[in-house]
């Protein structure tokens, strides 16, 4: 087995972190651990602390060290997080800690994956982008956008989004009491689908050069081309609007990312239609959403049957197909790092 290499100090707050020159470090013995592992410690030259190469796993310091592996299966199987945390024997609230780490660390895992992938992202160069639309605790009270923006022929996801929708129109008198009551406390509840279209768009765009071309396909929502020419300018894409009616099989030019938007309803616990499981509080849908974004890239393969690459290894964003233990073996160390 190779020995282990740091690259950098764990530390956050060290100033070998801004120094562009190689990490500076010393070797300093090994401690064992209660099942008998060796382990190497290190000392930092720049901050003089000492750390080992404990620090750099991702369940560093974790009191339930296998938890978001057995969580794991769960959480892309339609299990919401209550009955998950029943199954595991667990308290609710350890398990909602996880997921909020294993999401952080999706979201950085895959920012970085996309970046060695941009070259290849570009060669194929048409997305695809959807909304589609769920809730927070109350269908018609607080409806929820999520924007989806895929590879057309890899069915690499490049981003999702989450944002408000408006209440629903003619609301039966309770809920029209209800709706009054919350813009009391909250204020009026507005669209953010621009916002998180716009993000959604950026996204792509930090993955391109500059002469790049993106061709867009999308329904025929009129926000979207003024969006468009926001990030990438006037003549900086190609869209295409398809028609959202007729059947919606194999031969519907929208078919990948309805697909996608469909696979993601039925895997995810939150997003099936009316049901228990759907998320209390948004915030709780975008670590959920970028595990299961994790999964569909770097784990999953393109088509369920026989043994095809995954759609991270089809735009060359991973070089196989990847396991749970692969992804959340290694902390992601990020401008917000853990102290
Ligand atoms: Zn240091």
């Amino acid at each position: 087995m190779p020995c282990f290499r740091p690259s950098q100090c764990p530390w956050t707050a060290c100033p070998s972190r801004n120094l562009p020159s190689t990490f500076q470090y010393q070797k300093r013995g090994f401690y064992r651990t209660s099942k008998n592992r060796r382990i190497q410690r290190f000392w930092c030259k720049s901050c003089r602390r000492s750390f080992s190469s404990q620090s750099f796993k991702f369940n560093y310091r974790l009191r339930y060290p296998r938890l978001h592996l057995d969580f794991w299966p769960f959480l892309i199987s339609k299990v919401t997080l209550r009955q998950s945390a029943r199954m595991l024997k667990v308290d609710r609230r350890t398990l909602a800690a996880r997921l909020w780490r294993m999401g952080e660390h999706a979201r950085e895992f895959h920012r970085q994956r996309c970046r060695e992938a941009s070259a290849l992202l570009k060669s194929g160069g048409v997305f695809q982008l959807d909304e589609l639309e769920t809730y927070e605790t109350d269908r018609r009270l607080q409806p929820l956008t999520v924007s989806v923006l895929i590879h057309r022929y890899r069915y690499f996801v490049i981003h999702a989004a989450v944002g408000t929708l408006p209440c629903r129109g003619s609301l039966a008198p309770h809920l029209r009491k209800k709706k009054v009551e919350r813009e009391k406390v909250f204020g009026k509840r507005r669209s953010e689908s621009r916002k998180i279209v716009t993000e959604t768009f950026q996204a792509l765009k930090d993955l391109l050069s500059k002469d790049d071309c993106p061709v867009v396909q999308s329904d025929g929502k009129k926000t979207y081309p003024r969006i468009m020419k926001s990030v990438f300018g006037q003549h900086g894409f190609e869209h295409r609007v398809e028609p959202s009616k007729g059947p919606r099989n194999r031969n519907h030019p929208l078919f990948p990312i309805n697909h996608t938007l469909a696979q993601m309803r039925d895997n995810i616990s939150r997003l099936v239609r009316r049901n228990w499981g759907v998320s209390k509080r948004r915030q709780w849908l975008v670590p959920h959403l970028w595990l299961w974004i994790l999964w569909r890239n770097y784990l999953r393969p393109i088509v369920a049957e026989g043994n095809p690459p995954t759609p991270g290894e089809l735009v060359g964003a991973s070089t196989g197909r990847l396991t749970a233990e692969d992804v959340f073996r290694w902390r992601i160390f990020s401008s917000r790092d853990l102290q």
